[in-house]
C-alpha cells in the first residue's frame, strides 16, 4: 500500500505571532512544488490563525500542540477541539513525551483525547516512545505496545485509519542523538505488527507511522527512506524554514 509520506513541525513553545508570520512567507515558496509529500506545522496556540491564515491554503495542515477532552468547562489553561478548528487547526499532536513527563499526561488521558478529537473532526497524531532505560533493559516493546493499548484499544477499523502514529524514543528528542535507520526500521515495523494484531492487516498497511528524534537535513533521507518509516515530527529543525524544507524534500 502507497502512504503519502506526511513530515511535521513541532514549534513546541516557540515563535510570537510575527515570527510565525515570517516564517510562512519564507516557507511557503520553498515546498510549493511537492506535491507528492503532506506537510503539517503545530505552532503554539497563540500563532494557530495566523499560521493557518498563511499557509491553509496550500494545503498544509495546521495542528495544536495538546487538546482537552472535554468540549468546555473550568479547566483553566486547556483548549478543546472546537477552540483549535476555530482557530484554524486541522490536527493536533497527543501525548508528545514532553506532555507526558512534564505534564503528568497518561495513557488513560490520552484514550479520551483521542476519541475527542476524532470526534471533532480533528486529525490525531498519537505520540509514543521509550525512555533510554526502557530501551536499554529491553523494554522497548512493552512500553510502545501500553502506550498503543491504553490508548487506541476502543477505536474502531475506520477510526484507526484516521490516526497517525509518531514514534518518538525519548532519548532521542532534543538531544541530537537520533535513532540510527536500522532501529527506527526495526521499531517501526514492531508497531505496524502490532497495530495489525489489534486492528487487521488493512489498518496497519494504510496507518502513517512518523520518526521523531532529532531529525535533521543531513539525516532525514536516510530515516525516511526505510520502508516503514512515512514521514517525520521535527522539533527543533522544524523552527528554520530552510532547514523544514529541506527534511520534506528528503521525504519526497
Ligand atoms: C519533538 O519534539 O517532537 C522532536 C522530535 O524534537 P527534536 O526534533 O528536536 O528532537
Amino acid at each position: 500500500m502507497e502512504r503519502t509520506p506526511l513530515v511535521a513541525g513541532n514549534w513546541k513553545m516557540f515563535k510570537t505571532r510575527a515570527e510565525a508570520a515570517d516564517y510562512c512567507s519564507a516557507l511557503l515558496p520553498l515546498v510549493d512544488e511537492l506535491d507528492e509529500v503532506d506537510i503539517a506545522i503545530c505552532p503554539p496556540y497563540t500563532a494557530l490563525d495566523i499560521v493557518a491564515e498563511r499557509i491553509g491554503d496550500a494545503g498544509i495542515g495546521v495542528w495544536g500542540q495538546n487538546v482537552h477532552d472535554a468540549p468546555e468547562g473550568a479547566f483553566t489553561g486547556e483548549i478543546s477541539c472546537a477552540m483549535l478548528i476555530d482557530a484554524g487547526a486541522t490536527g493536533v499532536l497527543l501525548g508528545h513525551s514532553e506532555r507526558r513527563a512534564l505534564f503528568g499526561e497518561t495513557d488513560e488521558a490520552l484514550a479520551r483525547k483521542l476519541a475527542a478529537a476524532l470526534a471533532g473532526g480533528l486529525e490525531p497524531v498519537l505520540c509514543i516512545g521509550e525512555s533510554e532505560a526502557e530501551r536499554d533493559g529491553g523494554e522497548t516493546e512493552r512500553r510502545l505496545s501500553t502506550q498503543l493499548d491504553g490508548a487506541m484499544t476502543a477505536l474502531s477499523g475506520s477510526q484507526v485509519l484516521q490516526v497517525t502514529i509518531a514514534y518518538e524514543p525519548v532519548w532521542a528528542i532534543g538531544t541530537g542523538r537520533s535513532a540510527t535507520p536500522e532501529i527506527a526500521q526495526e521499531t517501526h515495523a514492531f508497531i505496524r505488527g502490532a497495530i495489525a494484531s489489534r486492528h487487521g492487516e488493512e489498518c496497519a498497511a494504510a496507518i502513517r507511522i512518523l520518526y521523531g528524534g532529532s531529525v535533521k537535513p543531513d539525516n532525514a533521507a536516510a530515516l525516511l527512506g526505510q520502508p516503514d518509516v512515512d514521514g517525520a515530527l521535527v522539533g527543533g529543525a522544524s523552527l528554520d524554514p530552510q532547514g523544514f524544507a529541506a527534511i520534506a524534500r528528503a521525504a519526497g
